[in-house]
């Protein structure tokens, strides 16, 4: 299965990105968006993290040049954009109406061939795929943030998922750079599942003056060799993403591993939010 056309809905953290690593590796990636505005500021995000790897030594100007020519604004109705494309990346916010709305316009516009994937981060890839009409097509492509520069694709497979869609998903993955891993579609796959349980583990520590979330961070930097703490990458990925996760995966696995502390459902009601709001557990503003 050859893929050359990807269409990527929704514009935001993620979608750019998507755009970034498919136009990077030489796909012709289209960028589609509610908002036309996104859609600009998005292609705007791809050109200035492209310059800054110039700026680094780590692209060409070439590299730069020809991945600036792969990439483009997608027509702005879904079904016309969706026409022609070999992979489609949906990358709009989580929440599965939105979703099942969407890849059922997917199903009846994108050619027979096409493969249709979910970066959804905690939802059933299986339920999304409920309203495509082809569900052996649909599979899960969880990238991270930022996604130029994060190595991981965890891919979500279904019961339905073909083995054949795995296999060029597989492929596409490590075309555009990526390390791939395959999960079953499971709640919080591999990646939400542990993640989440570290860290609501460091803040009931915080909760409870055990140390304070600069040190707990230290002893899993040093004594354990993570790259980030626990805390810190909290407040990266947004306090008020890890309490949905964490009020959505208590519930589906019944599990007390998995309900917020009270210190993280009190900080998201202050607003304390992380990076993207100036405070969480650290202070970002300066
Ligand atoms: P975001 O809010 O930054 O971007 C979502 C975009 O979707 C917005 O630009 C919005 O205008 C657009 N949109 C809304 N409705 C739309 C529609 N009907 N059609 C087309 N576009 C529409 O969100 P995000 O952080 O990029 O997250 C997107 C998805 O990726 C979510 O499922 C999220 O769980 C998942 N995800 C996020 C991260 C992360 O760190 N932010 C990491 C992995 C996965």
């Amino acid at each position: 299965m050859s893929i050359e056309r990807v269409l990527v809905i929704g514009a935001g953290t993620m979608g750019h990105g998507i755009a970034h690593v498919a136009a990077q590796a030489g796909c012709q990636a289209y960028l589609f968006d509610v908002d036309q505005d996104v859609v600009q500021a998005g292609l705007g995000k791809v050109k200035a993290n492209l310059q800054k790897g110039v700026d680094r030594g780590k692209v060409t100007q070439e590299a730069m040049d020809a991945a600036l020519a792969n990439l483009h604004a997608a027509p702005a109705d879904l079904a016309d954009a969706a026409k022609d494309m070999d992979l489609v990346v949906e990358a709009v916010p989580e929440r599965m109406e939105l979703k099942q709305s969407i890849f059922g316009t997917l199903g009846q516009a994108c050619p027979a061939h096409a493969i249709l994937a979910t970066n959804t981060s905690s939802l059933p890839v299986t339920d999304i795929a409920q309203t495509s009409g082809r569900p052996e097509q649909v599979i899960g492509m969880h990238f991270f943030n930022p996604v130029h520069l994060m190595k991981l694709l965890e891919i979500v497979k279904t019961e339905q998922t073909s083995d054949e869609v795995v296999a060029a998903t597989r492929e596409i993955g490590e075309r555009w750079g990526k390390t791939c891993v395959v999960v079953k579609d499971s709640p919080g796959f591999a990646t939400s599942r542990l993640g989440l349980v570290l860290g609501l583990e460091a803040i009931r520590m915080v909760e409870e003056g055990v140390a304070s979330a600069q040190d707990i961070d230290t002893a899993l930097e040093l004594g354990y060799r993570h790259p980030m703490g626990p805390l810190k990458l909290t407040d990266l990925v947004g306090l008020d993403v890890r309490l949905g996760i964490a009020d959505h995966l208590a519930e589906v696995l019944d599990d007390r591993r998995f309900q917020p502390p009270q210190l993280l459902r009190d900080m998201v009601a202050e607003g304390k939010l992380g990076k993207k709001s100036g405070q969480g557990f650290y202070d970002w503003s300066t």
